[in-house]
């Protein structure tokens, strides 16, 4: 699979990336027992030209990493997974999506002055990066920011990819705790932090659909303010 929609023609990741080598080998682990999936390091996903561009986006959501059945599977940011479902739904709320979310990239489904990234672009072990990968990766975070000239807010999604952020914008990480729909200033941004959508955290009930409509909410009055 390709990433051809990944609309946003930022200075992602080369396809190969060779700078985690620990999830460069996960990587041709999957490719070896999942060759139809994308199994790379995942672009970040936003609006394409026609729609505005890198220039329309004012909300980034900032997730943690591939799933390795989800974006891993089909290169496209949250989309093949449950946490992808309650994502999509909730963006379509606040009016940041167009089109109907069908969880494949040919769904046909848009961002509306929003985009999405991950802390860590290739999928890791059991869901979670080490530190010198979440480090490695940030240089992608960074470059991501510095292509969105129009950027208001983040939302974070755990506290892997809120600490993440706080360092990639050069900020004191325990100036900026993470915490459900906490709200701070980080950069010149405002970030609002969130559980992350996973299935644990909905099926655990740490997470429910509007504590997390709630995020977006805040979200949403942040970016039209
Ligand atoms: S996680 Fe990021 S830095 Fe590491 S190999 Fe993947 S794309 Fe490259």
């Amino acid at each position: 699979m390709t990433a051809e929609h990944s609309g946003l023609a930022l200075a992602d990741p080369l396809r190969d990336c060779p700078l985690c080598p620990r999830l460069v080998e996960f990587r041709h682990e999957s490719q070896e027992k999942y060759p139809h999936f994308y199994n790379g390091p995942v672009p970040s996903w936003g609006p394409d030209a026609a729609d505005g561009g890198a220039k329309s986006v004012k909300l980034l959501v900032v997730g943690l990493a591939p799933g390795m059945k989800g974006a891993n599977a089909t290169g496209r940011p949250f989309t093949g997974d449950w946490a992808g479902d309650l994502l999509y739904a909730t963006l379509d709320k606040f009016d940041f999506t167009e089109g109907t979310f069908a969880a494949h990239p040919g769904d046909g489904l848009k961002l509306k002055g929003c985009a999405i990234t991950n802390a860590v672009r290739c999928v890791p072990p059991q869901n979670k990066p080490v530190g010198a990968e979440i480090n490695t990766c940030r240089q992608f975070l960074t470059q991501t920011l510095d292509e969105l000239p129009n950027l208001k807010v983040m939302v974070t999604l755990g506290k892997i990819a809120h600490d993440s952020l706080s360092r990639t914008l050069g900020e004191r990480v325990a100036a900026h705790p993470f915490g459900h729909n906490r709200e701070t200033a980080m950069g010149g941004y405002a970030v609002v932090s969130s559980y992350h959508c996973s299935r644990y955290n909905t099926n655990t009930g740490r997470l429910t659909p509007q504590m997390f409509e709630d995020v977006f909410a805040r979200a949403r009055a942040l970016a039209d303010g």
